[in-house]
């Protein structure tokens, strides 16, 4: 920019200086030039006289000095000349300034040497008796008077380029410099000429623009960041050459990538699911699918990211469906238990019913079949009810009112519904421990004790005991459910809380047994955000135990 305006200065100043001294050249020779046909005409209307007064003949005693006196006749002979012998000049009748005086009286013009070095100015004028009179003088041409003034012009010149320069040098610095010094960051506290003063207020217009649009980008970013760390999906984007823009912590976490670093997106994922369903999304479909990572099971959606219709990338979420897989496996695995365990009950019912339909049974023998009939209906019913019970707890009963219930009080309760089954069986039940209150719901908790003292007796032994433990202290309140029992072989403690298991199949069923007390047992306790433990030794008892925190 600095050269830039020194140089336009420059050049400006040296245009302006050869302009302005051609101009005053020039004015000034057209001014001499005027002056000395003046100067002609009045030495030529002074001969004229005299020659009208004494003849042709007087030219001859004139001091011409470096004027040259040429009378012509009308038809353009030269009569007499200062210079040149008469005869020796041609005819005349063609000259400007002859022709001019004839026509009007007086005619002047001026005209140049063939090497342009001189001019000659001449004036004439007509004489009363027709003839001619005309005077001429040389001078130098205008480009012989520049040469001969050509030093000096040039000191002048080389003056004024110096001067020039100089003043070219202080402008640019003094519009330049302030320019250079100017405070970005406050641009209307600059101290600078008045020019500027635009140029400043818009820059403060635009600063404060820019930051403005830097402040929401970045604040965008920060949100953007906000929600993609906080997501639970794993989120990444990719250019269209599958090299990762950006990635979210739950994308590393739910892949388990090490090198984070890499660009491209396979350090993500190497399976052929994962790679067709980020390239499909590449080559412009969206793609949905399932990657088995570990235990887990993942659900991939790729969509493409267009730019003015091209593809300029896409966005990969990763979505964990473990839980989701695991409850549908076991809702299928419910469903075809639920047939099984209805199937048997109904088809020895149906077969009983078949058999009193057709009749010649005796009495006794129909007896036997009702009986058979009504135990299965009961084992029908309880089954039924264990199924309703726990898909009330799978739907979590939110709407359920909880209160504080008493654990002993309710121990106590359901160990008295318990006595005349326990006494067929030769079991003693006991309720000991704290009276301890537990925020929650009754029915449920009901169902659960219930359960668990249930199995206390079913599976006991002759003369043997069932005790109901209820502890409190500052942080958590406990009910434990001992028995004296079969117990149950360490390999099945693992699975006895899962839906329909049962350890010894035939003999739960004698007893009456649906597989699903322990599951409503689990459910119940998770419903309370409470612990369930197990201790069991086989042939010597079991011990369950169901830790609520206060
Ligand atoms: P069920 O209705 O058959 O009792 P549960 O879910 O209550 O079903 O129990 C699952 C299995 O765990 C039972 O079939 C039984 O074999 C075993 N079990 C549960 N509780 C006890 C216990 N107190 N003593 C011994 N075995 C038990």
């Amino acid at each position: 920019m600095f050269n830039k305006i020194f140089r336009s200065g420059f050049i400006t100043s040296m245009v302006v200086l050869v302009m302005s001294f051609l101009l005053i050249f020039g004015v000034l020779f057209e001014y001499f030039e005027t002056r000395m046909f003046d100067e002609l005409q009045s030495e030529a209307k002074y001969i004229a006289y005299t020659v009208e007064k004494n003849g042709i003949s007087v030219i001859d005693d004139f001091d011409t000095d470096n004027k040259r006196i040429t009378v012509i006749s009308a038809d353009g002979t030269v009569l007499t000349d200062t210079v040149k012998e008469a005869k020796e000049l041609e005819n005349h009748s063609d000259r400007k300034e002859i022709i001019d005086a004839i026509s009007n009286g007086s005619g002047k013009s001026t005209r140049y040497s063939n090497t342009l070095t001189e001019m000659t100015l001449y004036y004439a004028e007509q004489l009363s008796d027709g003839n001619i009179l005309r005077v001429s003088t040389t001078q130098n041409s205008i480009i012989v008077i520049l040469l001969s003034i050509l030093h000096p012009v040039l000191v002048i010149v080389a003056i004024a380029v110096i001067l020039s320069l100089i003043l070219s040098y202080r402008i640019s610095n003094s519009i330049i410099k302030p320019i250079n010094a100017i405070n970005l960051d406050n641009p209307t506290a600059n101290d600078t000429y008045e020019e500027l003063t635009p140029l400043l207020k818009k820059l403060s217009v635009q600063k404060d623009t820019i930051d403005r649009q830097i402040k929401d980008a970045h604040q965008k970013r920060e949100e953007f960041k906000l929600i993609t760390e906080n997501m639970s999906e794993g989120l990444i984007v990719i250019d269209k050459n599958a090299n990762v823009l950006s990635y979210n912590r739950a994308a590393v976490k739910l892949l388990e990538v090490q090198n984070v670093k890499a660009v491209g997106v396979l350090a993500f994922n190497r399976t052929k699911e994962f790679r067709d369903t980020v390239y499909g999304a590449l080559s412009g479909e969206r793609r949905e699918n399932c990657i088995n990572h570990g235990e887990n099971t993942y659900n991939l959606t790729a969509n493409p990211v267009y730019d003015n219709d091209k593809i300029i990338g896409a966005v990969i979420v990763i979505i964990d469906i473990t839980e989701s897989v695991k409850r549908e496996q076991l809702r299928r695995e419910f469903t075809s238990n639920v047939s099984h365990e209805l199937k048997t009950p109904l088809t020895s019912i149906s077969g009983f019913a078949e058999m009193l339909k057709n009749g010649g049974v005796s009495e006794d023998t129909v007896i036997d079949f009702s009986t058979s009939i009504y135990d299965e209906a009961q084992r029908l019913i309880g089954l039924v009810s264990d199924i309703m019970k726990l898909s009330e707890l799978d739907e979590k009963s939110s709407s359920i009112e909880k209160e504080n219930v008493n654990l002993l009080e309710l121990s106590q309760e359901i160990a008295e519904r318990f006595t005349p089954v326990a006494k067929k069986q030769n079991v003693t039940i006991n309720v000991s421990g704290d009276v301890a209150y537990v925020y929650g719901v009754k029915k449920i908790l009901d169902e659960m004790i219930y359960n668990l003292c249930d199995n206390a007796i079913k599976y006991n032994k002759e003369n043997g005991n069932a005790d109901i433990i209820v502890k409190t202290n500052k942080s958590h309140t406990t009910i434990c459910v001992k028995d004296t029992g079969i117990g149950i072989p360490n390999a099945e403690q693992g699975r006895v809380f899962e839906r329909f298991y049962r350890v010894d199949k035939s003999h739960s069923k004698i007893i009456g047994g649906t597989g699903l007390g322990l599951a409503i047992v689990k459910h119940a306790a998770a419903f309370h955000n409470a612990e369930i433990s197990l201790k069991s030794t086989e042939g010597v008892g079991t011990e369950i135990t169901v830790t609520f925190e206060n």
